[in-house]
């Protein structure tokens, strides 16, 4: 990519002869570093060559691929001659982009280069700049291509209608990063457009961060009242960058392609919306040029192409689409074509074929270089597992803190799973006998999946393992590599690619656990490569361990033999992901999200893993060996005393009362709360039930739902939070404006307040259903007395014609300001209750879902213990009460922190509530704010943390 600096730029220089320019050049990469002095040879060298201009009053020097060895690190200069230069190939030069580049970093700058080449009187302004900068505006202008390649297409969906088509191709647009989940709310309110032939189009502007065009095809046409159904496009638009897709689009439909767009695979769609039409003659070659198509190989080509008596067109099969003329220098090189990808030939008319053939020739021939064939180079296709960059193991004895995964505690030796590298040629010369491979492979894996199912005892793993064998037997992905195959890829690529092209499918879908099917799909696909490559699976010890892995498949979990392993680690993943699910069902201690210094653990070396608190610990001091023991032998005491005490109070040793309740987002679950012993509902995540339909709920809707709560709590206090969707969270049905910045967006009660309608409906439901019952009513998102009296205001309206008797009016704390500014509040709100996950968010300035940084989102960070701190003592000054109703609620390390605090109820997970209650009555009260004042003393979350465990 080039970009400029000021200081990359020399104007009005001047020069005798072209090689007097050159070493001035050279000497401009010297003076910045880039380049050692003997680099200025290797720039007159290449010249000698074959001249380096381009056109438009532009050469860009650079050196031979030997003189590369002088390149201290890749830059640009670029030098301005006013008066031109008179250049060794009779053309004139203004401007000399000269390029030091330790790789094939030249080629992106040609490409970015080309928009400059096109532009009339761009000679002119280059060579009369007064100023670097306008040099660099006229150089360095990008312009924008829609997006549209295999990524974008998501073919044969088990999907049912129009609709669902449309989402699953916004989603995949959201998940390759070209447009935000308003995008998506966006595309879920639009009815479809009819293209014709069974097309469909929906399209928008606002969420693009850059525009594309994505393809939904269903498994086989629809029909639906509107008509048929073969494929939904979505096109996100971007000023003008979309346009030249939709002639693109229009083109196809004009050739009458749309009609078997569904039967196609993704390379001949790709090919059909390329502008390629179903009769035009095709050829492909490989590029087999070591600096790829720069712009002496491309000059061959062009001048080849110019030779034929029809016109020829050439796109990169890896590339976005865009089929340019072959015979345009400049549409050559704006394809950026790198050694290896493979150029896609087409024409029509008479001598067609002739033309197509005599590219792949002159291509094959090395387009005027010296060319090795591509067989010498094995590709790898799959990412590797290990670490790109080398990274430190923990030292002995340092906590490391990853995402809370399964609770449990365990000690054992690492075993730290580093899954195998797969090395196999792209292509391959004889079909059939690939084929045969890959049905001997498909035999063998499902072999493999028969015997593990049957060694497998629990439920969950044998019954992924089953779907793993069903997977295998899916004909489309043998189908799909048999196509591959055919067009000349090996077993080992073709099937791989299958496999990626289906998981990428799965990925897109909307319903997440449809999309974590994605990862199985992988999973399967990697035992079939084994097979293929003759790669050994690691084989895990003999003796009980602990599994160290990047992530981890369904069947690696099965593979190890699971009554072996005490415990999992992983360096990626959330909660929620697939390896978290299984270590939960298997009843194992996992932590995930720990970061890539794991995997440079030894395997043998011992290890901690604490599922409860989030933390590993490398080759631990005797003393932590031994405190952690003591805590095993009494944590399974525990849970069996917890849970037959979890309908009494929580009382600590000296009396003090805290009651736990348990948060809920369906209301159905009440019941079961109440049996696990929650005192009531803290929390109850209303934009469930909003969510759980089709459009708003309404009264009556919302009344039933409600009242089954109610009725399920027998008299106990349901603490209700209205609606709380925006930012990540959308409701289909309310389509909400692109926002930059969704969670300091349109959120909350912000967003109710937009539709006070909504809310007023809302609140009369949860009073009509609550009738004489207790209720708690609280806004979230709240940052100021202001919008609590907004919200309020309506509340009164209702409540004064409902009149509920047992209510209160409350606020969530989850907005630094509204913690700072709790005194105004309490004077006139009934409760507080504090949502920890949003304020540490905030607090912290991190996303709560990051993948790399969810891990530091701690909410024991002293930070947040202040401003709860701050909190509990304005409410308690106004004889108000406070809760905590995020996660934090329910951290054993947290909790004597939170009852030291004063905090008067926890709110939890139901399944934590026995232990919620059982962590409370080991305490005294003075105790709990002896670590309370502890904890505020600490600088960070890590420290609080320590001494926690130390005191
Ligand atoms: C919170 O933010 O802590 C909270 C309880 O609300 P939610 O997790 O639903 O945003
Ligand atoms: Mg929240």
């Amino acid at each position: 990519m080039l970009t400029l600096t000021r200081d990359d730029v020399r104007l009005g220089c001047r020069a005798a002869d072209w090689k007097a320019a050159l070493a001035q050049a050279a000497e401009a990469l010297v003076e910045a570093g880039r380049v050692s002095p003997e680099y200025g040879e290797g720039l007159l060298a290449r010249e000698a060559q074959s001249s380096t201009y381009l056109g438009n009053g532009i050469a860009i020097p650079h050196g031979t691929p030997e003189s590369r060895r002088y390149v201290r690190s890749t830059g640009v200069r670029v030098l301005q001659f006013p008066e031109g230069v008179a250049w060794h190939d009779g053309s004139r030069v203004s401007l000399l982009v000269t390029i030091a580049a330790q790789s094939d970093e030249h080629l992106d700058i040609l490409r970015q280069l080309t928009h400059v080449l096109d532009r009339e009187g761009v000679a002119r302004t280059l060579a009369s700049a007064k100023n670097p900068d306008d040099v660099i505006a006229t150089l360095s202008r990008v312009p924008e291509k829609a997006r549209l390649d295999a990524e974008t297409l998501c073919l044969g969906l088990p999907l049912r209608d129009r609709l669902e088509l449309a989402l699953a191709a916004a989603a995949r647009l959201r998940h390759i990063g070209c447009v935000e989940a308003s995008f998506v709310a966006a595309i879920a309110g639009q009815q479809p457009v009819p293209l014709g032939q069974g097309l469909w189009l929906v399209f928008a502007a606002s969420g693009v961060n850059s525009p594309a065009l994505a393809l939904a095809t269903p498994e086989r046409r629809l029909r639906d009242g509107a008509g048929d159904v073969a494929g939904v496009f979505c096109l996100a638009a971007h000023g003008d960058a979309h346009r030249a897709l939709l002639e693109r689009l229009d083109g196809l439909l004009a050739r009458g392609d749309g009609e078997r767009l569904i039967e196609l695979s993704a390379e001949q769609v790709l090919s059909r919306l390329s502008g390629e039409s179903a009769g035009a003659e095709t050829a492909r070659v490989r590029l087999l040029n070591a600096h790829g198509l720069h712009a002496r190989p491309a000059r061959e080509l062009v001048q080849v192409a110019r030779a034929q008596s029809v016109a020829v067109r050439v796109r990169l099969l890896e590339g976005h689409g865009e089929a340019v003329s072959a015979t345009s220098l400049t549409q050559v090189l704006s394809l950026g074509a790198r050694r290896g990808q493979t150029l896609v030939f087409s024409a029509e008319g008479e001598g067609a074929s002739q033309a197509v053939s005599a590219l792949v020739e002159v291509v094959r021939g090395g387009l005027g270089e010296p060319v090795t064939p591509l067989t010498e180079t094995r590709e790898e296709s799959v990412p590797r597992v290990t670490a790109k960059e080398p990274v430190v193991a923990p030292v002995a004895d340092e906590p490391l803190t990853a995402v809370p995964a399964a609770p449990g505690l365990a000690i054992a030796p690492a075993y730290v799973l580093r899954l195998p590298e797969f090395r196999y040629a792209e292509r391959a010369d004889d079909p059939a006998r690939e084929r045969e491979r890959l049905d001997r492979a498909l035999v063998g894996a499902r072999q493999q999946l028969e015997a593990l199912v049957q060694r497998t005892v629990g439920g969950e793993v044998s019954q992924i393992l089953s779907i793993h064998a069903e997977m295998l037997s899916d004909p489309a992905l043998r189908d799909a590599s048999l196509e591959a195959m055919g067009e000349g890829a090996s077993a080992e690529a073709s099937w791989w690619r299958a496999i990626d092209t289906a998981a990428r499918a799965q990925e897109s879908l909307a319903d997440r656990l449809l999309a974590e099917r994605a990862a199985d799909l992988r999973d399967v696909g990697r035992r079939v490569l084994g097979l293929l490559c003759g790669v050994e699976m690691p084989t895990p010890p003999e003796h009980p361990y602990i599994l160290v892995a990047d992530d981890v498949g369904p069947s690696d979990v099965a593979r190890l033999e699971t009554a072996k392993v005490r415990g999992l680690v992983t360096a990626r993943g959330g909660a929620t992901s697939h390896s978290a699910i299984l270590a939960r069902a298997l009843g194992i201690a996992a932590v995930v999200g720990a970061g890539e210094r794991v995997l440079a653990l030894s395997s043998g070396v011992e290890l901690i893993v604490d599922g409860e608190n989030g933390r590993v610990v490398a080759s631990p001091s005797p003393a932590r060996r031994e405190r952690t023991e003591r805590r095993m032998v009494e944590q399974e005491s525990l849970q069996r005393a917890a849970h037959g005490r979890r309908h009494e109070e929580a009382r600590t040793q000296d009396g003090h009362r805290v009651e736990v309740a348990a948060n809920l987002g369906n209301t159905a679950h009440a019941a079961d709360a109440v049996e696990r012993g929650a005192e009531g509902i803290g929390l109850l995540r209303t934009e469930f039930v909003f969510m759980a339909h089709p459009q708003a709920p309404d009264l009556a809707t919302q009344i039933a739902e409600y009242s089954e709560a109610f009725d399920a709590l027998k008299g106990r206090p349901l603490v209700a939070r209205t609606l709380d969707v925006g930012g990540d969270k959308p409701l289909a049905y309310w389509p909400m404006p692109h926002e930059e910045n969704p969670f300091l967006g349109l959120r909350g009660i912000r967003l109710t307040l937009t539709r006070p309608e909504v809310l007023e409906t809302q609140l009369r439901a949860l009073l009509t259903a609550a009738g004489s019952r207790p209720v708690r009513i609280m806004f979230p998102m709240v940052k100021d007395i202001d919008e609590f009296r907004a919200g309020k205001a309506i509340f009164d309206r209702v409540q004064a014609e409902v009149k509920a008797t047992d209510v209160q009016l409350g606020v969530m704390i989850e907005v630094p300001s509204c913690a700072l500014l709790a005194p105004s509040l309490a004077k006139e709100a009934d409760f507080f209750s504090i949502g920890t996950n949003d304020l540490t968010q905030y607090t912290l300035a991190i996303d709560r879902g990051h993948p790399q940084l969810s891990a530091q989102s701690d909410a024991l960070h002293p930070g947040v213990l202040r401003l709860i701190r701050f909190t509990v003592e304005a409410a308690h000054a106004e004889g108000r009460w406070v809760g905590v109703c995020g996660e934090l609620g329910s951290d054993p390390q947290a909790i004597p922190v939170l009852v030291g605090l004063g905090v008067d109820e926890l709110s939890v997970s139901s399944r934590r509530v026995p232990l919620v209650k059982a962590r409370i009555r080991e305490l005294t009260l003075s105790r709990a704010r002896e670590l309370a004042e502890l904890a505020l003393k600490q600088p960070t979350a890590a420290a609080v943390r320590e001494a926690l465990e130390a005191a």
